[in-house]
């Protein structure tokens, strides 16, 4: 049987949930069960925000944008390293981004380069509209500094909280409550899913207001259609709502189950010229995939390598984020950083790490991959 990377995990509530909303007939977009997966998530979240179910993770982020006022010629400052949906809705306001290196202390953006570019972006007055830090495969950026730079220099800070739902950052402060505002995604991939959704998640009331206004087609208050904006139709679906309602019941056990396949493949891939993504003093990341470096110089072995072995035998592996500065789409636009995330790519790899791989799927995964290590020595 194919080993996949991560893959959707049912509990069997989620089943229970959507024939609750069949049998009250609530198909349609909106519904007692979004309702309730909002509330259950701002529960979850333990803070003083609010939650506003939507059809992606990027539909989130492209209303945050937009409620930030981000707009034709604003600057978007935002980590390189991510998945597409995390950037693209720069493009959809046409806004420009400008892109940050990570840290090597915790693969999330690197916050001291960020204030250097900031010291000299507010003296030559072009400081950027929004900050958009990336929380990295399940992990926390380095949210106290952020939301200081964020303060200090009057930019919104929208935090992609994409991948890291069910983390938590210092003082047990959950991923996703951070910046004006996170998103979340429940794409079939990520650590709880609701076959594909999104939300956002801010502390300020207007803008979830804001946000619900604009993700159900602008509609003034008037008894016929009033537009006085455009909008979109952004909302989850009631149905999907309820699949998530039965998933996030399960979070933290999916969390702590990813975190234990993190610390096998910890223990049996150990040697030198392998590194694992750290986790920084006070974060507890969800490590929702596991992410390790490889040097060829030291191991024998490159990651493409252990990719295409790992595919030949029908198991999932996928290489970290290429750089967004990195891809044709925004070749010339501004970089800042070493290159630290273009060493990440060239030499990384993500592991199978589905809460539902079971120890034997695992142990087959590690075999193979320590075969080949051996092989090469
Ligand atoms: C998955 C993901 C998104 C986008 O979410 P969708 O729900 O797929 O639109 C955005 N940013 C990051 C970092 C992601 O991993």
């Amino acid at each position: 049987m194919r080993i996949y990377l991560s893959r959707p995990h049912m509990s069997g509530n989620e089943e229970r949930r959507v024939a609750e909303a069949f049998a009250s007939n609530f198909v349609a977009p909106l519904g007692p069960q979004l309702d309730a997966f909002e509330a259950s998530m701002r529960d979850y979240l333990k803070a003083d925000v609010h939650c506003v179910g939507l059809s992606s993770g990027s539909a989130a982020l492209h209303l945050a944008l937009r409620i930030a006022g981000v707009g034709l010629g604003d600057e978007v400052w935002i980590s390189s390293m991510t998945f597409a949906g995390g950037i693209f809705p720069v493009n959809y306001l046409s806004a420009t981004p400008r892109f940050f290196d990570l840290s090597p202390k915790s693969w999330t953006v690197d916050t001291t380069l960020l204030a250097e570019e900031l010291g000299k972006a507010a003296a030559e007055k072009r400081l950027p509209k929004a900050i958009v830090p990336t929380d990295l495969y399940g992990q926390s950026a380095d949210l106290d500094v952020l939301e200081e730079l964020a303060a200090r220099y009057g930019v919104r800070l929208i935090v992609d909280s994409a991948e890291s739902l069910g983390a938590s950052y210092k003082n047990g402060r959950k991923a996703g409550t951070a910046g004006d505002a996170a998103i979340l995604s429940f794409n079939g991939n990520k650590i709880i899913t609701t076959s594909g959704g999104g939300m956002l998640i801010t502390k300020h009331k207007a803008w979830a207001d804001e946000a619900r206004f604009l993700a159900t087609q602008a509609r003034d208050a008037a008894p016929h259609y009033e537009h006085s904006t455009f909008g979109y139709n952004y909302r989850l679906s009631n149905i999907c709502a309820a699949i998530g309602l039965g998933q996030l019941e399960v979070l933290d056990s999916r969390v702590a189950r990813r975190r234990e396949i993190f610390d096998r493949y910890d223990a049996a891939l150990a040697r030198p010229g392998i590194a694992f993504m750290p986790e920084p003093e006070g974060h507890h990341s969800t490590r929702w995939l596991t992410a390790l470096t490889i040097e060829p110089d030291e191991t024998g072995v490159t990651c493409r390598d252990i990719h295409q072995m790992l595919l030949e035998h029908e198991i999932e592996a996928r290489p970290l984020w290429k750089p967004m500065h990195m891809q044709p789409l925004y070749a010339g636009a501004p970089y800042h950083g070493s290159g630290f995330d273009e060493r990440l790519f060239a030499n990384g790899l993500c592991l199978p790490s589905g809460s539902d791989m079971t120890d034997e799927q695992q142990d087959e995964v590690i075999e193979r991959v320590t075969g080949l290590l051996d092989s090469r020595r």
